[in-house]
């Protein structure tokens, strides 16, 4: 059996504070053999200037909008962002197909092993069936009007299907607060407690929805005018957007906001009283490209377990690297640690996605990837502008 020994200035294996010139030793498949404090005494060590941690898992994705790279409006506000997609989205399966495999190999390349993967349909599925990266399918349903939810849901559970027998895990997810009614996410909220699949939604991206929710106002009810959606029925929630989907999806076995933007105390501590364990996931770097803002990610330290990290789709941003993204944190927050960044990048994820026994953390037995992240200041405790992954099991 080949064995490497890697060594690195610190050791950030999930498993146990940062190892300062620690040893991961791992099988040439990358399988984690052991984790040592010192390397006294071995033979044959790699040294890596930098930090060791486990690969990466990207929490939110959109690999089908891949070819909309760079063809959206920046910093324009999500519903102008929005309002071309519908139009531009549609492409020849030739060209769709030859960004999403550019896709996937960037992510590879990004030190990226698993995506929690959005999508609206089956064309992905298999080039993720064959991918070195583990996908999760989350098929997202869209319905705002209630008469129309057991007809999209039976969509989104058809593709579902497909995906399984695929062997890519799957769930159904609703898109958004203001993209969908009650009555669908009823349908979600029961079978995802049958099937026991977690649920994830776009949450408070924009200010838009939140005004629909507060009094029917912002630039939603105009944009469903334009495209001949009636949404009379809509009446405002005493609820914010966000504690409206925790309370209609109580039943889901893991949920997670995606974006939080614009959350503020008050909706997180309403969302929680209905589901507890709400996951968070932060795509710093989308928000900057729509809505030229991020997340207060002060308003999120009671969660250390539960933040993940996505990076949205190539539609809304520049690459597709976690590493990107936790720099952008690191750039607006700089209170928050490199570990509980890593943390976020890695370990939860995998936890989110159920796929946390065998990703996430240098434990004997996962294999999770290893990945060196170069160029760190302060000790080795800081990412920097210049700081790059590298991939090296
Ligand atoms: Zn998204």
């Amino acid at each position: 059996m080949l064995v490497r020994k890697i060594t690195a200035d610190n050791i950030y294996s999930n498993v146990c504070p940062a190892i300062n010139n620690g040893v991961l030793i791992v099988k040439d498949d990358g399988t984690v053999l052991d984790l040592l404090d010192s390397k006294d005494g071995l033979e044959d060590v790699e040294y890596h200037s930098g930090a060791l941690c486990p690969g990466f898992v990207n929490a939110h994705c959109h690999l089908e909008l891949s070819h909309l790279f760079g063809r959206l409006p920046q910093k324009k506000g999500l519903l102008n962002f929005l309002k071309p997609i519908i139009k531009i989205r549609a492409a020849e399966e030739e060209v769709i197909l030859s960004a999403m495999i550019e896709a996937d190999q960037s992510m590879v390349d990004n030190g990226i092993v698993a995506v929690g993967d959005i999508g609206n349909e089956s064309a992905s599925f298999k080039l993720k069936s064959k991918s070195k990266i583990q996908y999760h399918n989350f098929v997202e349903v869209i319905g705002f009007s209630p008469e129309d939810a057991e007809e999209k849901f039976k969509l989104g559970l058809n593709i579902f299907e497909q995906s399984l027998e695929m062997d890519l895990p799957g769930s159904v997810v609703p898109h958004a607060p203001y993209s969908v009614s009650p009555e669908l996410l009823a349908r979600i909220n029961e079978r995802s407690a049958e099937r026991g699949f977690p649920v994830c939604f776009h949450s408070q991206e924009s200010k838009a929805e939140l005004a629909l929710f507060q009094n029917r106002g912002g630039g939603l009810p105009e944009l469903y005018r334009e495209m001949g959606v009636n949404i009379d029925f809509f009446q405002p929630s005493t609820k914010s957007s966000l504690a409206w989907m925790a309370s209609n999806l109580s039943s889901a076995p893991k949920l997670m906001a995606v974006h939080n933007t614009f959350s503020t105390v008050d909706d997180i501590r309403m969302a929680v009283e209905y589901f507890p364990n709400m996951y968070w996931c932060f795509c710093p770097n989308a928000n900057l490209y729509i809505e030229d803002t991020t997340p207060d990610f002060s308003l999120f330290v009671d969660f250390p377990h539960r933040i993940t990290i996505g990076t949205d789709s190539l539609a809304s941003n520049e690459v597709l690297s976690i590493l990107e993204e936790i720099k952008t944190i690191s750039t607006e927050d700089s209170t928050i640690d490199l570990a509980s960044l890593i943390k976020w990048a890695t370990m939860n994820g995998a936890e989110y996605l159920g796929m946390a026994d065998k990703l996430g953390s240098f434990e004997k037995g996962k294999k999770p990837g290893v990945n060196l992240i170069s160029s760190l200041a302060e000790n080795g405790q800081r990412l920097t502008a210049d700081s790059k992954v590298h991939k090296l099991a």
